[in-house]
């Protein structure tokens, strides 16, 4: 029988999170017992940051997260963080000192102590337009282009302040007109499709069309990954319900969210997108910050711990940490308490799916909320689902009910994705019939399940064949 998710739970089926946790993973993960404790800890997602990584490594841990989630029992998503266009200062000595209205210069690689010309990283003469704002450190200085001669972006400082070497540089009226796909991007991408990962995320989206050029590429690599937009520039702002539904699913980071927005609007913007995500069936991340304190402390503080409580409340399907895990010094302490807040929060508040009533007349969707209320009705205590392609689970789990989804899908990939999926147990088990009926009598005798809970179950005539869902029924065990 089966790989990856035969081991038996040990606890009752309500108490799995309903929320999954993302960990990044980095210098404070580097042996095969520190993976295995973030798994055992809580993580369901793990998260590679291509800003940092290096393939050889990458090739290690993402052996040591599948044998980890084996020796589990328990199946992980395993997360590609592409670069994109992140920019960044070059180097310089010491601090450069920043005055309101004066005039500044930036070149692609330039020495600053010979030339007086700002180094960058990335070469933003060939983007910038005349007008356009630049902010550096993190949106601390902001400048206002004023030309572009020969690779030089000439500007105006809009306020005092200090720039620091290798600071992060933020292009927020920018067009990238489609290109947002790097050079680094394209050589991760190709490692990437050789090394089994589950999700690609997608830095710096700014329209649904660069979600289908990552698409293309990834076809074209012959890569099963699937696609996270993550949400961090003002023009994926305005083309936010394009872009998630071109998507797979989307991740509000948070950070340069902020930056290139408001720190004031990133609240409410996180409760729209996740609101999106059900609405479109896509799986949402609140990235970022979430118990920043734990990178220095072994307690996180009261308002991290309500930030992590809030997107439980409002329905996010996942909460992922960053720097916590990457290179923290209590990796392990911040998934566990994350798991704790979440199941406190879930065990005591209701999830409040906030979006406005979609009506859909497709099949699927007839499907999906039917299942939901028979459940209800009957008293259910789990909705099982055969799945080929993960949609009739996402489906389900965007309406956000109230018990646990229990996943059977004969492709591991598939497992995997739906890992950090709200509210979903996923299991591989070959094409058959009875595959759900199967894994319920399991689950019965393992005692995850017990002898007279009602499940609901959704399968289909033809098994294993995408869009085939189109029987629903009531099983005693
Ligand atoms: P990053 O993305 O960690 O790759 O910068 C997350 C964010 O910007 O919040
Ligand atoms: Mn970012």
């Amino acid at each position: 029988m089966m790989q990856t998710t035969n081991k038996v739970p040990k606890i009752p089926i309500e108490k799995f999170k309903r929320t999954k946790i993302i960990a990044t993973i980095g210098p404070a993960m580097n042996s095969y017992d520190a993976v295995l404790s973030l798994i055992e800890a809580g993580a369901n997602g793990i998260r590679f940051n291509f800003s940092h990584a290096k393939h050889d490594e990458c090739t290690e841990q993402i052996a040591w997260i599948r044998k980890a989630s084996k020796a589990c029992g328990k199946p992980v998503a395993i997360i590609q963080d592409l670069q994109g266009p992140k920019m960044r200062l070059g180097d310089f000595e010491g601090i450069i000192n920043v005055r309101r209205g004066q005039s500044l210069a930036f070149k692609y690689k330039t020495a600053y102590e010979r030339t007086g010309i700002i180094p960058t990283q990335y070469d933003i003469s060939t983007k910038v337009k005349r007008g356009e704002h630049i902010f550096l450190y993190d949106g601390k200085v902001k400048v206002t282009v004023t030309s572009v001669r020969e690779g030089v972006v000439h500007a105006r400082a809009e306020n005092d302040g200090i720039l620091i070497k290798r600071k992060g540089i933020n292009l927020p009226d920018t067009d990238f007109g489609g290109d947002i796909i790097t050079k680094k991007d394209r050589e991760d991408l190709s490692y990437g499709s050789m090394h089994d990962i589950d999700y690609v995320a997608l830095s710096f989206v700014q329209t649904a069309a660069d979600v289908e050029a990552l698409r293309r590429i990834l076809r074209n690599l012959g890569s099963s990954a699937k696609i996270i937009a993550k949400i961090e520039t003002s023009a994926a702002i305005d083309n936010i319900d394009a872009i998630i539904q071109a998507a797979d699913a989307v991740m509000i980071a948070r950070g340069d969210l902020a930056i290139e927005t408001m720190p004031e609007s990133v609240p409410v913007m996180q409760r729209h997108i996740i609101g999106l995500g059900m609405r479109y069936k896509k799986p949402t991340i609140v990235a970022t910050q979430m118990l920043a304190s734990m990178t220095e402390h072994p307690e996180p503080t009261r308002a991290e711990v309500s930030d992590v409580a809030t997107a439980v409340i409002v329905g996010a399907d996942c909460v992922m940490l960053s720097d916590e895990t990457a290179s923290g010094r209590y990796p392990i302490e911040a998934v566990k308490i994350m798991k704790r807040v979440i199941l406190y929060t879930q065990e005591n508040a209701d999830v409040r799916a906030q979006f406005p009533e979609h009506h859909e007349h497709t099949r699927q969707s007839a499907i999906s909320s039917t299942i939901i209320s028979l459940a209800d009705a009957v008293h259910a205590r789990t909705i099982v689902a055969e799945t080929k392609s993960g949609a009739t689970v996402l489906q389900i789990a965007a309406r956000r009910p109230s018990i646990p989804i229990i996943a059977v899908t004969s492709e591991e990939r598939v497992t995997h994705q739906l890992a950090i999926v709200f509210g979903t147990k996923s299991y591989t088990r070959p094409v058959d019939k009875m595959a759900a009926t199967k894994l319920t009598d399991w689950l019965r005798l393992n005692k995850v399940l017990k002898e007279g809970d009602v499940v609901v179950t959704a399968s289909g005539r033809h098994p294993g064949v995408v869009g085939t869902t189109d029987t629903i029924k009531v099983r005693v065990l």
